[in-house]
């Protein structure tokens, strides 16, 4: 059994707030929002990083960011603007090492980022 924290979630071992899942990926609300829309999209099965993308996977990341187009839209923050981003490895900061994109929108965000 996996001791990643979201394969835990794809396999419904741990609760998340679901708002988006096919057979491929899913999309939960984050448990600690840093912003009015917090939501990550990851693939179900385990990527580590950007580092791991290839040809054999990369099907499953262009499926996540015509999810996130959509989704979007349907929360109305299309217009608005939004941002999606990915940390990886240490000094990016990723603290979960299963490869993830944070769509965050419904507030103003600066440039850089911290
Ligand atoms: O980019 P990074 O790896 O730091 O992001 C991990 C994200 O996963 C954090 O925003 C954290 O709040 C979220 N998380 C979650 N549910 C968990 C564990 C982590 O939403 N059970």
């Amino acid at each position: 059994m996996s001791e990643c924290v979201f394969c835990k979630i794809v396999n419904k071992e741990i609760p998340s707030e679901i708002v988006y899942e096919d057979d491929k990926i899913i999309a939960f609300k984050d448990i600690n929002p840093i912003a009015p829309v917090h939501v990550l999209f990851i693939p179900k099965n385990h990527i580590a990083s950007l580092n791991d993308i290839d040809n054999e996977n990369a099907d499953v990341i262009s499926h996540i960011f015509i999810k996130i187009r959509e989704m979007v839209k349907e929360l109305g923050i299309s217009d608005e603007g939004y941002r999606v981003v990915s940390n990886c490895g240490a000094l990016g900061g990723q603290t979960v090492d299963h490869i993830h994109f944070h769509l965050i929108g419904g507030r103003q965000f600066q440039w850089p980022p911290g």
